[in-house]
């Protein structure tokens, strides 16, 4: 009955995970949940504000397929003010999220025959749009020991003719690594001599940490920018997850081609959120060192912490709201007869056994590894430390 495509696909397992969790809280269990990928902060109220006017002044109603001009002459300046980048107004498209944007450059781009190249460990949506436009994703492992950056030798390595594009996300979910710039000049120098697309993913750009500096591969130089595709949001940067809000920039006829495709699934973006991007794109930006600086207070605390219990090993991430443990070492240890074989199994134990809810590295394509959102309180973190370190205090060799 389904189309083929379906069979291919899963639903995204850090939502699943969510909605286990918060199943178990509705029937009255105390879960603490490291799982979600949102800020728990509240959407700011200006920029609430603005969505308020846009409704008491009637601004209810279909709008441009591809954003309305104001706001995305707000994207063209920040784009250029933040991160060096001159786009013309055709050059950008606002989606309903940039996971949307992610998927018109998916349809756009990917077909029967492409390669798409996606390093590992990978955020859970981008192997499955490139199955639902019937291309194929090539998965190029990266390691801890280079800081989960993806080695320019090991991306030649995956090239072929049929290469369409890479899968650039910096700063990264899951791992929080950041791309460095001689890193990023030697990808986009391979994107120019095979001419494949680089799709670079920055939602995290302003959740860096230690006066590190997000670098777009785009600015890297005219050729690169030439076969990019910055994809960026407000979810993550704005606290505003639930109005689906993201854009991307980008050559003018893939562009053009993502707001036709557009135009035939969604239309536009809520004509009331893009308000709310507005404000959000032009008016004051404390909320977002404040955020930052939360997170960043957070993540110290978390990954100190996580590197004192036995059996994990924590790295400190760069950026984002995650930290990313190698759990490894417990794989194979026992609890009663359970044995904990992998990341799928001890994120289950640590659910089911400890009411902690966090997602596993195998979701992400690295089963070595755990991912905790740290996009919660901090009593809940601590809380849900000593939860951990309790359940896996009692595994067993
Ligand atoms: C959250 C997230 C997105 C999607 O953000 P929306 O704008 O809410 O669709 C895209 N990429 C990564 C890596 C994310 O973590």
């Amino acid at each position: 009955m389904l189309a083929e495509r379906v069979k291919k696909i899963k639903p995204s397992p850090t939502l699943a995970i969510d909605s286990k969790a918060k199943a178990m809280k509705a029937s009255g269990i105390d879960v603490i949940s490291f799982g979600v990928g949102e800020p728990d902060f509240d959407t700011p109220e200006n920029i609430k504000e603005a969505a308020a006017k846009a409704m008491r002044e009637g601004f209810t109603k279909y709008t441009a397929v591809g954003g309305i001009d104001p706001l995305k002459d707000a994207i063209v300046e920040k784009l250029k003010k933040d991160n060096g980048l001159s786009y013309k107004r055709e050059e950008i498209i606002v989606s309903c999220g940039a996971k949307h944007s992610l998927y018109n450059i998916a349809q756009a781009l990917y077909g029967p025959g492409d390669e798409v190249i996606i390093p590992s460990p990978y955020w859970v949506s981008y192997p499955d749009q490139v199955l639902l436009n019937d291309a194929t994703p090539v998965i190029v492992k990266t390691f801890e020991a280079d800081s989960f950056m993806l080695k320019p030798e090991a991306l030649e390595a995956a090239i072929t003719n049929k290469t369409k594009a890479l899968i650039l996300n910096s700063p990264s979910n899951p791992t929080g690594m950041i791309y460095d710039r001689k890193t990023l000049e030697a990808i986009a120098g391979l994107a120019e001599k095979h001419g494949f697309f680089v799709v670079s993913d920055e939602i995290y750009e302003k959740l860096v940490y230690d006066g590190k500096e997000h670098i777009s591969i785009a600015s890297i130089g005219s050729g690169a920018m030439a076969r990019c595709i910055v994809v960026n949001g407000l979810s993550k940067s704005h606290a505003m997850t639930g109005w689906r809000i993201g854009y991307a920039a980008g050559p003018a006829d893939i562009i053009k081609a993502m707001t036709n495709i557009q135009s035939q699934s969604t239309s536009n973006p809520t004509s009331i959120s893009q308000k709310a991007a507005l404000e959000a794109l032009t008016g004051p930006q404390e909320f977002v060192s404040t955020i930052r600086a939360e997170f960043d207070k957070r993540r110290r605390y978390l990954v100190q912490e996580l590197n004192t219990i036995e059996g994990i090993t924590c790295g400190m991430p760069a950026g984002a709201f995650y930290a990313f443990p190698n759990t490894k070492r417990l794989y194979g240890r026992k609890f009663g007869d359970r044995v904990i074989a992998g990341s799928t199994d001890l994120a289950l134990y640590l659910l089911e056994e400890a009411k902690v809810a966090l997602v596993h590295g195998a979701a992400f394509g690295d089963d070595d590894y755990l991912r905790l959102s740290y996009a919660t309180s901090m009593e809940d973190i601590t809380r849900g430390l000593a939860r951990i370190r309790e359940a896996l205090g009692n595994l067993r060799p």
